[in-house]
């Protein structure tokens, strides 16, 4: 540790003292001194519909033993496989307890050269829909990777995706968009990075470099949601821009058919703690609950901490590699909202049982 020279006067010298730190970023873990009321809720207000998860490899028989325990009435499952492996699982979960999951389906992209290609997903849409699937998830790959034969990047907003948005439409099913990703995913990973260490963690989560910046990518999913208003669109973790909940706010204003949800973005909403309420109270028959994370009891329960209650500066839901420094503030969100949030709304998008 070296300390610059002090100053003569002992005020200015205590003032200007700096530090250089050698201590390994991975080594700090400071415990926060402050004393403030600490609620741990055990189960929800209201039943909770977990309406983004990833279950495939999961046992459904011991994803219900959580479920029960902390009060999740349903989990939405979005299936990361595609053709027949997508309906085994929509099969698996089905078997075991058909009004405690759902399934959604994944957009396959591995013909997407060759010809054809475009009328074929729609056939699936049907296809998985009839087996029960209650919706598609198009993911970022989508606008980043997703390749024309000649070698150019799929457009989000490329009209020949239209007819699947109709048939959506039709078939009153939801699309899920997941497109681009936080904005500190396409700046350079460096020391000036909010999410360093979850980068550091995830090289390949970078988009730093991308053909589309993210901006470009957003605005391309929503021409897409703009022009097929009869189609329901979920925004997956906060239509992807909680860092600016202004640009979320306009973009559900002038666009009905879309909901939001939640997933993996509690360190978001809740940093930012005044401007999160005033969205939830605003917007509370447009926002889902989702988690996004492997169900397990203190997950949930912090989401709860989260939504209902005044708790402030604590930890909030996430993977191991953490999203950022910083901590949460919980949005102590009114009964009504919260009863649409965890589960009102959801029912509305989900087929009835
Ligand atoms: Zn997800």
């Amino acid at each position: 540790m070296t300390n610059p020279p002090a100053s003569k006067d002992p005020f200015v010298a205590m003032v200007t003292a700096r530090a250089e730190v050698d201590l390994r970023l991975s080594d700090f873990h400071p415990r926060s001194m402050l004393v403030s009321p600490v609620h741990e809720i055990c189960r929800p207000k209201f039943p909770v519909i977990d309406y983004h998860n990833h279950l495939d490899s999961q046992e459904p028989r011991e994803v219900l033993k959580i479920m029960d325990e902390c009060g999740i009435e349903r989990i939405v499952n979005i299936t990361m496989h595609t053709g027949q492996l997508a309906l085994d699982v929509i099969d698996k979960f089905r078997s075991v307890a058909p009004d405690r999951f759902a399934t959604y389906g994944w957009m396959d992209w591995s013909d997407v050269q060759a010809p054809g290609f475009f009328q074929r997903s729609v056939q699936r849409l049907e296809c998985l829909i009839e087996h029960g699937a209650c919706g598609i998830k198009i993911w970022k790959d989508l606008g980043t990777k997703i390749r024309y034969p000649d070698g150019t990047l799929l457009r989000i907003d490329d009209p020949r995706l239209d007819p699947l948005y109709d048939k959506a439409a039709e078939l009153k099913v939801p699309i899920m968009y997941h497109i681009a990703d936080p904005d500190a995913f396409f700046l350079p990973i460096d020391a000036t990075n909010e999410r360093y260490e979850e980068l550091a963690a995830h090289p390949e989560w970078s988009y730093y470099g991308s053909h589309y910046g993210k901006l470009d990518l957003l605005a391309q999913r929503d021409r897409v949601i703009a022009r097929h208003p009869k189609t329901t669109f979920v925004g997956a973790h906060v239509a992807e821009h909680p860092e600016d909940l202004a640009y979320v706010s306009q973009l559900l204003d002038r666009n009905p058919n879309l909901h939001v949800d939640i997933g993996a973005r509690c360190a978001e909403l809740g940093r930012q703690p005044y401007t999160a309420r005033e969205f939830f109270l605003k917007y509370a028959d447009r926002i889902l609950f989702g988690t996004d994370l492997i169900p397990d009891l203190e997950m949930y329960r912090l989401h709860y901490r989260f939504l209902e209650t005044r708790d402030e500066y604590f930890e909030y839901p996430s993977h191991a590699s953490r999203q950022g420094r910083w901590n949460i503030y919980g949005l102590f969100l009114p009964d009504d909202v919260l009863r649409k949030v965890y589960l009102e709304n959801a029912l509305r998008l989900l087929p009835k049982t």
